[in-house]
């Protein structure tokens, strides 16, 4: 057993979002797995969803996202496990009648309807009163600030003005929990980020309850409470953005989130308040200010080291660990941060992140014989 750095807890309160949600489940998804022929898309998952939370699912192309959004939409039938909402059993119940709604990536809208008539057409299904579903639209033109656009076509507005209005369409029915899957894929770079943050705050100022899909990182973390990062249909860890950064649980999470040094190794000592972990791939142990193992079985070990955390000097350092020597084999300049690659005589390859603060200082260049170091406390510990 591996403790973690810090408790999940810790780790939130000293720099994650404050969770703005209730603590109550509002979905509950239990053992829920979807086979296709060989292929187990989604492997016994269980999750809660806390009430008015923005829960990312991330992973990789394949992972099982699409899949287990879809069950939930009532689009895909679970082979195994119930989703329960607010208690009730939806497993079996068909799509449109769920309180649930979906936006998709295309976001499907009608190209024939104006703005207006797009967000109100699931109302009409419902066969809302006419002045309710007046009001409902303009309520919803407001909120996603396309009142000016109302009469519009979808292909007389830009990318981020289609995916307003895909919003608003998924909102206008009041819906106890909103999918999202890959909402910003449509969209150019500079524009995702902007919409990212507007999608939050419309998503906070309705309180809805939501689950979204994405396969990158930024995104998830730029906009979710929670992630939950899944691999061959698993949800492999649940936590804060800072949670699956700075604590995670495997190699699989370790290297998926972020870029990462990952060094094979064995523990030498592990004390309460100290381990040693010896690697091939360096000259000296590692020393860790805290202790990592309550069975002495479990000898091997990788170490994750983050870029940033990793330090050059042209001086050598006067620790007696956690340093190593060598040589600048490449540098990625990239504007606000530049990406070292250092060859240490060990010839590991270390990617160290050094950020550009000064406009132009005397950096390290190429061929240079450097040191790395780092910090007791920087090195994550995975037995998985
Ligand atoms: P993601 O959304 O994370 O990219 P998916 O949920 O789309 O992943 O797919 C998970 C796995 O299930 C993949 O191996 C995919 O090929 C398989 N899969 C998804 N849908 C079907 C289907 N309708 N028929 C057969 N295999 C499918
Ligand atoms: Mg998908």
């Amino acid at each position: 057993m591996t403790t973690p750095v810090a408790a999940a807890g810790d780790v939130r309160s000293a720099g994650g979002k404050t969770p703005r949600f209730a603590e109550d489940t509002v979905l509950d998804i239990k053992r829920l797995t979807r086979r296709f022929d060989d292929v187990v898309a989604v492997d016994d998952v269980n999750l809660k969803i806390r009430r008015g939370e923005i829960f990312a699912l991330l992973g990789g192309s394949g992972s099982g996202k699409s899949t287990l959004l879809r069950m939930l939409a009532g689009f895909a039938t679970p082979s195994e496990g119930r989703i329960l909402l607010d208690g009730q059993d939806i497993t079996r119940m068909p799509p449109h009648r769920r309180p649930i709604n979906m936006m998709f990536q295309s976001y499907a809208l009608f190209p024939h309807m104006s703005v207006e008539q797009n967000i109100a057409f699931g109302l009409k299904q419902d066969k809302l009163p006419k002045a309710d579903i007046r009001a409902r639209v303009a309520q919803m033109l407001k909120l996603v600030h396309m009142e000016r656009f109302a009469r519009r076509k979808p292909a007389q507005l830009s990318g981020g003005q289609r995916q307003r209005v895909a919003l608003a369409r998924s909102l206008a029915k009041r819906p106890r929990l909103l999918l999202l899957d890959e909402p910003m894929g449509a969209l150019d770079k500079k524009l995702r980020s902007e919409m990212q943050l507007e999608v939050v705050e419309i998503i906070e100022q309705v309180g809805v309850s939501c689950i979204m899909v994405t396969h990158d990182q930024e995104e998830a973390m730029t906009m979710a409470d929670r992630v939950g990062v899944m691999a061959d249909g698993w949800i492999e860890q649940v936590g804060s953005p800072v949670d699956i950064y700075e604590t995670p649980v495997s190699r699989t999470v370790a290297e998926f989130i972020g870029t990462l040094n990952l060094l094979e190794g064995e523990i030498l000592v592990d004390a309460a308040d100290h381990c040693l972990i010896s690697s091939p791939a360096l000259e000296r142990p590692l020393y860790i200010d805290h202790g990592v193992t309550t069975q002495a079985a479990e000898r091997r070990v990788w170490a994750g080291l983050r870029p940033e955390k990793i330090w050059l000097t042209r001086e050598r350092p006067e620790a007696r660990y956690n340093w190593e020597q060598g040589v600048v084999e490449d540098v990625a300049y990239l504007g606000g941060f530049s990406q070292y690659y250092v060859r240490t005589r060990q010839g590991t390859l270390f990617k160290v992140g050094m950020a550009n603060t000064e406009r132009r200082g005397d950096r390290p260049g190429w061929d240079e014989a450097v040191y790395v170091y780092w910090e007791d406390h920087s090195v994550m510990v995975l037995n998985r």
